[in-house]
């Protein structure tokens, strides 16, 4: 076995555990004497394995009562384009703060179904922080407001939940879902593809009130009607069986790791340590504000571009996989989500610094 440890953004490293779980009941799943893809979605089984997966998953967030749960497809990226569809009303604008890439990808997939109003942008600043909440231009009449709590490609994360009155907050939490303790009470939606901190891609967990379901069209097509979804407890047609129950383990294993309590301060103790090894170096450089750093993705730059390829190729020696910045940012991103153990990141630091004092 040569395993690494996997820095990648996404789809990003899963428990171990977990996937040798998945390795040993691959053939037969449960007594089912076929694999857990093998079995009808709509058998007893499988719907109870459902049911306890968003079970685990209300547990540990402690989603209130008059929320919805699903378990759709499409990524993240479809429900850029649906989420307009479904809660915005003929006339009506939405407001979009945008804090990074896939905010404004948000926004863009947005486009042709509402009115986007930019309430806000860190454009200008080449996305290094969340504008001061006192200068967005949020608007009461607003469909809803669109934050993306942690911006995956620059590394900038919400601390905390802006106040936006009576609009709806909804929230794309794709890389950040289930890293920390979450007030669900405070949005009316929350989605997130699952490739980071939940499962296998293609699926999208979504979480949303009641009351903002009541807005959902009846004109929509069913399939994208979330309302039809939920009716239907998110079977409204085959729904992607293999990452629902993968997702369902990843949730047992969260309960057994002791929660997103737990997860916050791991979480936390690894970023520290790898900002504090980029901060102390005064050789490599993390360019967001402090107060908006991303615990999950840590962008950072060597002082010369030129010694990228090596230090890419010695860490993917030494076991430190998939360092690689986005092309937008360049450099190198850790990405530590809830999989990736405090000894990935020790090795990272401990590598990093050995390289700085090679080539500094
Ligand atoms: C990865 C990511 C997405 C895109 O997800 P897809 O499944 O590729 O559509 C959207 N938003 C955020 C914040 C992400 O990190």
């Amino acid at each position: 076995m040569s395993r690494g440890y996997n820095f990648s953004a996404g789809p990003a490293a899963l428990p171990e555990e977990v996937l040798a779980e998945v390795q040993a009941e691959l053939l037969e799943w449960n007594g089912a004497r076929a694999s857990v893809m093998e079995v009808s979605h709509r058998g007893k089984a499988f719907t109870a394995m459902a049911e306890e997966a968003e079970q685990d998953l209300r547990d540990l967030l402690s989603v209130p009562t008059g929320y919805r749960v699903l378990f759709l497809q499409g990524g993240a990226t479809q429900h850029f384009a649906q989420i307009p569809m479904n809660f915005a009303r003929p006339g009506q604008h939405a407001d979009y703060v945008l804090t990074g890439d896939w905010g404004e990808k948000a926004a863009k997939e947005a486009a042709p179904s509402v009115d986007v109003n930019i309430a806000a942008s860190a454009a200008a600043s080449n996305y290094d922080r969340i504008p001061a909440r006192e200068d967005w231009t949020l608007d009461r009449s607003a469909a809803y407001v669109h934050i993306t709590p942690n911006e995956t490609i620059r590394g900038v994360e919400f601390h905390g939940i802006p106040d936006v009155g009576e609009v709806p907050l909804v929230g794309d939490v794709s890389s950040t879902i289930l890293s920390r303790p979450l007030d669900v009470s405070r949005y009316a939606l929350l989605y997130a593809g699952a490739q980071k901190n939940i499962g296998p891609s293609g699926l999208v967990v979504m979480i949303v009130r009641d009351d903002f379901l009541e807005r959902c069209p009846a004109r929509l097509p069913r399939i994208m009607n979330y309302a039809e979804h939920a009716a239907q407890r998110s079977m409204l047609n085959t729904p992607n069986s293999f990452g629902w129950y993968l997702a369902g383990r990843v949730f047992k294993w969260l309960k057994r790791q002791g929660g997103v309590e737990a997860m916050a301060a791991r979480n936390r103790a690894k970023a520290e340590l790898l900002y504090g090894c980029i901060d102390d170096s005064g050789w490599y450089r993390n360019p967001v504000e402090p107060t908006a750093r991303s615990w999950m993705n840590v962008p950072f730059t060597l002082p010369d571009a030129d010694l990228d390829a090596a230090f890419l190729a010695e860490a993917d020696a030494a076991g430190l996989m998939a360092l690689k910045g986005h092309r937008a940012v360049g450099g190198m991103r850790a990405s530590i989500y809830n999989a990736m153990p405090l000894a990935g990141v020790e090795a990272l630091v401990d590598f990093m610094r050995d390289f700085a004092r090679r080539n500094g």
